[in-house]
């Protein structure tokens, strides 16, 4: 067994190429091979166990192993692991879209699947492209998008990407688009100079409410969502809520829209779908979108669009237990005391010298650190906490927090102390 650990390890710095890393640096490092899983516990090869605080990239959402989603997937290996959407309907998607319109903003009645969150945010793009197209308003075809922007890897959703750091390589391969300047309320003021003067050329706006994840959790100010939706209305642009990072509860309420009684015209969703389980995606629209694509077949109308896993069932078995646990453990009622224990304990990292700043949005929250983001803090906090058995991923110089919902209140403390210790021996 200590043999087949050690060529693991090998092994994966043989043939393994890992998403988001400099392999140079991967490859002077031993990695950390994950093996099992218990609640909000990862365990490696090796057996050490480690606080997930991340939620494996912030997807879980009621912990590993959970045994309600558990037992739903292994009923569903039983019945049936995969058919296609092409052409074929299957029983966990048509379940699963019934569930996802009962609970989302009013309005979104029309579910349409994919794989992750890229893929969500192109199709929305390419719907409401399509939308104006199929109009025939031939020219309102512009993609408005936030400054600090991130909405996936695809050469679509860099289109309207904004962080240099991940995008600008790609900038010759990619479609011209217009990115809001500022932040905040200056961002709300300079879309509506812009939808004045070029509403009737825009297409679509597309934002991630209330919080920026991927920027490094940049928080806006309350009201403004609500701000961009009305303006949206006024000028006839349609807005496009990804809501891969802040859905399924991770704000504090299932959608982040909720929040300011917004509903958008398309909603992504992806990460915490599955509660952490599968990878599985879904854009929510509109019946006025929908019925924007219902033409006789030879007007060659029709959304021409789709991915081989589409509507996969056992995805959609595993959301629909996630959302069966969101009712039975009373999730989100749980969460908000936990919610307000975390704003109470982030204070304390302003007594650090090194902490530059403290965001908090529901459940989500980073610790942006001081100094050149070249010397890559962040990552050398996360290195720190694995003593402290804890998994985190920072964003450049921020530490960013986002265990599983599930977390209790003593676990959660535990990792905060780990994190402030792990700071301080910087
Ligand atoms: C993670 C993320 C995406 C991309 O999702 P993938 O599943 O990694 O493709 C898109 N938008 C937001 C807001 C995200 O946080």
């Amino acid at each position: 067994m200590k043999n087949r650990r050690a060529y693991l390890k090998q092994w994966d710095k043989k043939y393994v190429w890992h998403p988001f890393t400099q392999m140079k640096d991967w490859l002077k490092d031993e990695p950390l091979v994950i093996d099992s899983a218990d609640g909000i516990y990862l365990k490696d090869i090796d057996g050490n166990a480690y606080m997930d605080g991340v939620s494996s990239l912030w997807v879980n959402v009621h912990g590993h192993r959970h045994p309600h989603i558990d037992a739903a997937l292994k009923k569903q290996v039983d019945r049936l692991s995969h058919s296609t959407l092409l052409g074929l309907a299957n029983t966990p998607s048509i379940e699963l879209a019934r569930r996802l319109a009962g609970i989302a903003p009013r309005g979104l009645k029309k579910v349409f699947y994919s794989d992750n969150g890229s893929t969500a945010v192109e199709i929305a793009l390419k719907m409401a492209y399509q939308y104006w197209q199929n109009k025939a308003k031939k020219n309102k075809t512009a993609m408005v998008h936030l400054s600090h922007s991130y909405h996936g890897d695809t050469l679509g959703s860099v289109s309207v990407g904004g962080i240099d750091l991940f995008h600008k390589v790609y900038r010759k391969i990619i479609f011209k688009t217009i990115a809001l300047e500022g932040h905040g309320w200056d961002a709300v003021e300079n879309l509506e100079k812009l939808l004045r003067v070029r509403g009737r050329r825009i297409a679509a706006l597309v934002v991630e409410p209330l919080v920026q994840g991927a920027a490094g959790m940049l928080v806006w100010p309350q009201g403004a969502l609500k701000k961009m939706r009305q303006l949206t209305q006024k000028y006839d642009v349609l807005l496009i809520a990804d809501e891969v990072a802040t859905g399924f509860g991770r704000t504090g309420k299932m959608f982040a829209c909720q929040h300011e009684g917004v509903s958008p015209d398309f909603l992504c969703l992806a990460k915490g779908l599955t509660g952490g389980y599968l990878p599985l995606a879904a854009t929510l629209t509109t019946q006025k979108i929908y019925d924007g694509f219902l033409f006789d077949y030879k007007e060659y109308k029709t959304f021409f669009h789709g991915h081989t896993y589409t509507g996969n069932p056992l995805a959609c078995a595993a959301a629909l237990a996630n959302l069966e646990v969101f009712q039975k453990e009373r999730t989100l009622e749980k969460l908000g005391p936990k919610i307000k224990f975390l704003g109470k304990k982030l204070k304390m990292y302003y007594n650090l010298p090194l902490v530059a700043g403290v965001r908090q949005e529901g459940f989500m929250a980073a610790i942006e650190l001081k100094g050149n983001p070249d010397d890559r803090l962040g990552a050398r906090v996360c290195r720190g906490v694995r003593k402290y058995g804890v998994i985190l991923r920072p964003l450049g110089n921020v530490v960013v927090l986002m265990p599983p919902l599930a977390i209790s209140a003593e676990e959660l403390d535990y990792l905060l102390a780990a994190v402030f210790r792990a700071i301080e021996e910087l």
